[in-house]
């Protein structure tokens, strides 16, 4: 088995999570006996100042050509005055387009061991596990006309009825897997645009009837979420909604370093952390790595069609949580601070110890 996997590392921490996912991955081929050939490309603000531009035709050509697209990060102060369509983040714009990925997969599940890194009190957060389906095509992000003069702004929020029915069905298939419960989010009181959607997602939900949905205003979703997360299991909502709510449940898990990220299509897949290029922290060993180790689980689940892979790593990382070891941003009295690199050869270790522990030496995908 060979899988063809492109890197993207981008801009701020970007390479330093993406270096600690390659090693993870160079272990598992070695155990599981896959072979992975990774090429790296520019993407981003690095892409921008070698090339003037955030994403360039050719890297998009090899990310066609690549089993699986794993993403860092991008963006910075550096480039923040430039025009919208050079800015680092048009090139995140440019790729989920052009790779035509319409469903973001955004995993808040609660470790154990971190109850205490959340702001939000422990009985609040045990036993949370939810997944977020962000659309990712329409809204906001991509209607036209968009722009501002010196006296307006605007943009158009538009859906198409394709683009709202895949998703459903999407959420409604992950949900037949899950508690068969989906809570569909928009803002149904005030915008059309969420009228429609309302009325498209509850026209698909004639094709399950063994779902139990309900629909919520985002605003009390923000709400909702940390007053009692655990109601949620499955959460579908346009695009912008949804990247608000998924940074709101990244304190779920203590940190946006923990979020991991899959976005999907027909075809291709790209797998991201969903935090930024932090560019506080850029350069320092510092970033915590487990949002894009957590992604490469996706990876292996959605991709490569391992679910055993995608459980070791998430076995791993809360073995490794659960002996004290954490980076600053999950950092409290009494546990060990580790660096990037540090923890990255600590989740590696713990993989293998596990791996040995089951006696996969005899396992065979
Ligand atoms: P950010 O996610 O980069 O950082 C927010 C805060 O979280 C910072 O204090 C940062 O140090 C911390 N943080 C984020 N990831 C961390 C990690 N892995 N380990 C430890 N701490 C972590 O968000 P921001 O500061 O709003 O944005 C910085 C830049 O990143 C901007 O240019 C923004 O546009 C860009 N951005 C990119 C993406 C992406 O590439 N997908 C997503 C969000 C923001």
């Amino acid at each position: 088995m060979k899988f063809k996997v492109a890197l993207l590392p981008g801009d701020g921490i970007g390479p330093e999570v993406v270096d600690s996912a390659v090693s993870l991955i160079e272990n598992i081929s070695e155990k599981f006996n896959i072979s992975f050939s990774f090429e790296t490309h520019l993407i981003g603000g690095s892409s921008y100042d070698k090339n003037g531009t955030p994403l360039t035709d050719e890297v998009l050509s090899k990310c066609y050509d690549s089993d699986a697209v794993l993403l860092g990060a991008v963006g910075g102060p550096k480039w923040e005055g430039l025009q919208h369509n050079l800015k680092p983040e048009a090139a995140l714009l440019k790729l989920r387009k052009a790779l035509g990925l319409y469903i973001n997969i955004r995993p808040a599940k609660v470790y154990a061991p971190l109850l205490s890194a959340s702001t939000l009190k422990p009985e609040v957060l045990n036993g949370t596990d939810l997944v977020i389906l962000r659309e990712l095509t329409g809204d906001v992000y991509f209607g036209q006309p968009r722009g501002y003069d010196d006296e307006h702004g605007w943009n158009t929020m538009i859906y198409t009825k394709e683009e709202v029915e895949r998703i459903t069905r999407f959420a409604f298939e992950t949900a037949m897997k899950r508690s068969k419960r989906v809570i569909s989010v928009d803002k149904a009181n005030v915008l059309e645009c969420s009228q429609f959607w309302r009325k498209t997602v509850h026209e698909i939900h004639k094709e399950y009837p063994q779902i139990q949905l309900s629909d919520m205003y985002v605003d009390n979703a923000a709400m909702q979420l940390v007053r009692y997360p655990k109601q949620f299991d499955v959460i579908l909502t346009q695009n912008l909604f949804g990247d608000i709510l998924s940074d709101i449940a990244s304190m779920i898990t203590g940190s946006l370093g923990m979020l991991p990220s899959a976005s999907l299509g027909s075809k291709y897949a790209l797998y991201e952390p969903v935090h930024g290029s932090a560019p506080d922290i850029a350069g320092q060993d510092k970033a915590n790595p487990l949002a894009t180790i957590s992604s490469v689980g996706m990876m292996f689940l959605y991709s490569f069609q391992m679910d055993k892979v995608t459980e070791l790593i998430e076995e791993a990382i809360t073995k490794t949580l659960s002996a004290g070891y954490r980076t600053a941003d999950i950092y409290s009295d009494g546990d060990t601070l580790v660096s990037t690199s540090k923890m990255t050869k600590i989740v590696i270790d713990k993989f293998n110890e596990i791996y040995d522990e089951q006696a996969l030496g005899v396992f065979t995908l």
